[in-house]
């Protein structure tokens, strides 16, 4: 009989359980390899002869178990290749009650950016899900909570570093060997432990309620720590109070690591981050780089309570964790600074959301996880983003005091322990005596959402709901109950109505008196759904359109095109919409139409029909441009510099404008001379795009040099970026050849990818190297699951059928093993791609022509 450990799908018995892990780690940076002792301190919760953890690649020494005076030595000692784990076997069985389990091993780092590995100068750790295995045997599995005492043995090279979770609490150097041992933690799941070694460089300390907080860099970048420690300062108090604990964990310190494969990672007092999530300059950083920053942040702190804390007790209530810290962060951000309008940037990532949960090949919010492979992939918008717009709809049903007494009850209740979601559906339905398990249910356990029909007669309004998928003609039976509040305006003001839309149909209402001008049923835009309104309700809105918030502009626009892509309106109608938001003044509004518009120029149009798209697209946006000019007020509002940054967007990148690429060089050429305010900050991506699409081998050579040394994160992706788009054939080949050198880093793979199937004049030439040269493509990701994820779906990029059967045909001879869903959504949605191409393009070369 097969073990049960050759399953994949194998999960620790609960007859051992770790409680305080002392290992010691020799590192040796120069050969890349480690070996590490350590005592564990176990519980034997019934007899067994056999003890399981986890290790992957680990070659183990002597190990030997000791409980109430007696030794044992495994008789055999097997590692298992498809549950990643070691089994050790014993002659007798081991008694029940406490233990020390002594290990020793040795191993390597690994290659791509997972386990312990090296990431520039820096040797640093990232072990979520499950890749602590991959540097200490170990019970790797979040329901395994355990104290860590760590001590790390390094050379004594000057000037590094050590960090761990807790506080270096001794530092001893002898013979050629440092010694640094950090202070014994709190119980912990393993995924949650880190080790960070290099020559980095620390801002002074300062304290939050006693807790020093110190954020960390290479030494070339350590002015650009100033902003990320101020956000974790403003986030760290605000979260103290929200959750009405004290934070646990000692110390925070915070890192950017210089090859990285997720945005950040709460490791329990030592965060560590994608250097562009940390670090920034505040002379040069555009808002949108400041407000990220500031985001994952905080999303990293409220980890620290909600998952560290509390943490799930198996993968699949990962978003549990992603959502709510999803969630959080543009709370506590939004309090912060409510100048920024945070709120708005969460619709961005919940319309991404939308776009993908309308897809067949989605998934429900809590879905089956049956390995940690699989754990891996649920790394994406459906459990960050519509969960935390699905925790955000329900905190506007409940009210934001029930709800935060509701997560205040749920962390109480299992400090320091493990829960399941309905833990914490049951604390807020105590906090608010609502229905908020049927309620909660319903939108995690389902995929999809409703499209919601409207229809006003008067002062009644009848509403019906069915799933909306993005696939024309598709229809199946479900149900959400949908909170919903429409808000609307008669004679009386502007007002809402609130209800729970539980069947398929219901009729309300609206009280008062007089005409009802407009009715809005999705207000502030907080609901996880799209609304399709009858011919007189969207006239109204269209004509009404500055009454409405710019949230529901944006979700009116989007929602108007996601029934374009689902074959519910036409094209002409979605450009008749559009040609209404020409005076629009609002940044996020803009944001929302230029990225619709762009998506007709780069798909739907070609030729001499895309120039007659790009001319309509500056006849629409370029007074607004004119109007505000290229050069930035003293102290002008945000505001005007974002709305300014989406025209130049519209004008000069989309469109194409002769007078914006001349205003564009002429800036960037006194940028690239070293004038650092040739170009109001939130202009340098679009503008630095726009001058290398038609730059020359002079501008990439300079690129490529700054991109090499610029110690700004920001600006080192923005010249990276800039090197794929050049349109001139010769370095359009250029570009393609630095994917496979090390000039672009293993993080970088994926959005250089983009950028190469995005440039217009290489992008064919390239889709075939890929195709050719598809083991090397895969190569360069190092295995990283999101990375590998993101390289499936840059080919959604590509236009034409024939791609789309090149796409399927390579995708079915060399199988990404670890993006099956990604591999799945990428085919349906290039599939409807090609299909809304084929079908609305027409319709947009129509209606351009009855344009003046
Ligand atoms: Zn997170």
């Amino acid at each position: 009989m097969a073990h049960l450990t050759e399953d994949k799908n194998f999960r620790l018995p609960r007859t051992v359980l770790p409680r305080r892990y002392v290992p010691t780690v020799t590192l040796n940076l120069d050969e890349r390899t480690f070996s590490g002792t350590q005592t564990l301190e176990v519980e034997v919760a019934s007899p067994t002869q056999e003890i399981i953890l986890h290790g992957i690649a680990l070659k183990l020494g002597k190990v030997v178990f000791r409980a109430g005076g007696a030794q044992h030595a495994p008789v055999a000692m097997e590692p298992m290749a498809q549950s990643e784990t070691l089994v050790l076997r014993f002659g007798v069985p081991l008694p029940k009650g406490p233990a020390l389990l002594e290990v020793e091993w040795t191993g390597k780092f690994t290659e791509g950016l997972r386990g312990l590995y090296q990431a520039g100068k820096v040797a640093a750790t990232q072990f979520e899900a499950a890749d602590a295995r991959r540097l200490f045997p170990c019970f790797d599995e979040p329901a395994f909570k355990a104290r860590w005492a760590l001590t790390v043995r390094i050379p004594t090279t000057p000037g590094l570093t050590a960090l761990g979770n807790g506080a270096v609490v001794s530092d001893v150097t002898e013979s050629n060997l440092r010694t640094v041992t950090f202070q014994e933690t709190d119980v912990l799941s393993s995924y949650l432990i880190a080790l960070v070694v290099g020559p980095l460089v620390g801002t002074p300390e300062q304290q939050v309620n006693g807790v020093p907080v110190r954020t960390w860099a290479l030494p070339e970048k350590a002015h650009l720590t100033r902003f990320g420690q101020d956000a974790a300062l403003a986030a760290l108090p605000r979260l103290q109070e929200y959750f009405g604990l004290p934070y646990a964990y000692g110390k925070v310190d915070q890192v950017g690591i210089p090859d990285f494969e997720a945005g950040a990672m709460e490791n329990a007092g030592l965060i560590t981050y994608r250097e562009v999530a940390l670090l920034l300059d505040p002379a040069t950083a555009p808002l949108s780089v400041q407000k990220r920053v500031a985001e994952v942040v905080t999303h990293e702190l409220a980890h620290q309570w909600f998952g560290n804390w509390v943490t799930m007790v198996w993968w699949d209530d990962l978003w549990l964790n992603e959502a709510f810290a999803t969630w959080m962060a543009y709370k506590i951000v939004d309090a912060w600074r409510p100048d920024w309008r945070v709120w708005l940037d969460f619709d961005t990532g919940k319309a991404a959301a939308l776009h993908l949960d309308a897809l067949s090949s989605t998934h429900p919010i809590r879905g089956e996880v049956r390995n940690a492979g699989e754990a891996g992939e649920s790394f994406d918008l459906i459990t960050y983003e519509k969960g935390g717009a699905v925790l955000r709809m329900i905190e506007g049903f409940l009210g934001a005091d029930a709800f935060r007494e509701g997560i205040r009850q749920y962390m109480r209740t299992h400090a320091r322990g493990n829960a399941v979601a309905d833990d914490l559906w049951r604390a807020l339905g105590a906090a608010s005596s609502q229905p908020v398990v049927e309620l909660a249910n319903a939108w995690i356990g389902q995929s999809g959402f409703p499209l919601v029909s409207v229809k006003v007669e008067g002062r009644q309004v009848t509403v019906s709901q069915r799933r909306f998928y993005s696939e024309p003609g598709v229809n199946s039976a479900e149900r959400w109950p949908v909170p919903m509040v429409l808000r609307f305006e008669d004679g009386a003001g502007v007002r809402e109505h609130r209800l729970l839309l539980r069947d398929e149909r219901a009729t309300v209402t609206l009280e008062g008196s007089g005409e009802v001008k407009w009715v809005f049923a999705n207000a502030g835009n907080t609901g996880f759904y799209r609304v399709a309104y009858d011919g007189p309700a969207l006239q109204k809105l269209a004509t009404n359109l500055k009454a409405l918030a710019p949230a529901e502009r944006t979700s009116l626009l989007a929602d108007r095109w996601a029934l374009v892509r689902s074959g519910q309106a036409s094209a002409a109608d979605f450009l008749d919409l559009a040609s209404r938001y020409g005076d629009e003044e609002d940044d996020a509004v803009l944001d929302e139409l230029v990225g619709r518009l762009g998506y007709v120029e780069s798909r739907l149009v070609d030729g001499e029909d895309q120039e007659r798209f790009r001319r309509w697209v500056e006849k629409l946006l370029g007074p607004g441009l004119a109007k505000l000019g290229w050069e930035a007020k003293a102290d002008e509002d945000d505001r005007v510099k974002l709305r300014r940054s989406a025209l130049v967007r519209a004008v000069g990148s989309l469109a194409r404008g002769g007078p914006a690429l001349a205003e564009a060089r002429a800036r960037v050429a006194k940028l690239l001379a070293g004038d650092k305010a040739a170009l109001e900050p939130n202009l340098l991506d679009s503008a630095v795009y726009m001058v290398a699409r038609s730059g020359d081998r002079a501008l990439f050579d300079t690129l490529l040099e700054k991109m090499k040394t610029e110690p700004d994160p920001a600006t080192q992706r923005r010249y990276l970026t800039a090197l794929a788009s050049f349109e001139d054939p010769a370095l359009t080949k250029r570009g393609q050849e630095l994917f496979f050198s090390d000039a672009v880093k293993m993080q970088d793979v994926t959005i250089y990818l983009g950028g190469l199937l995005g440039n217009r004049t290489g992008r064919d030439a390239w889709w075939g190297e890929m195709q050719k040269r598809w083991k090397d493509v895969v190569a360069r990701t190092g295995g990283a699951p999101m990375l590998l994820r993101r390289v499936v779906e840059a080919m959604g990029a590509l236009r034409e059928r024939k791609q789309l059967d090149e796409v399927k045909a390579l995708l079915q001879a060399h199988p990404v093993n670890e993006a099956q869903q990604a591999m799945a959504q990428t085919l349906e949605r290039l599939s409807q791609d090609v299909s809304l191409r084929e079908r609305a393009g027409p319709e947009v070369v129509t209606w351009l022509k009855r344009q003046p």
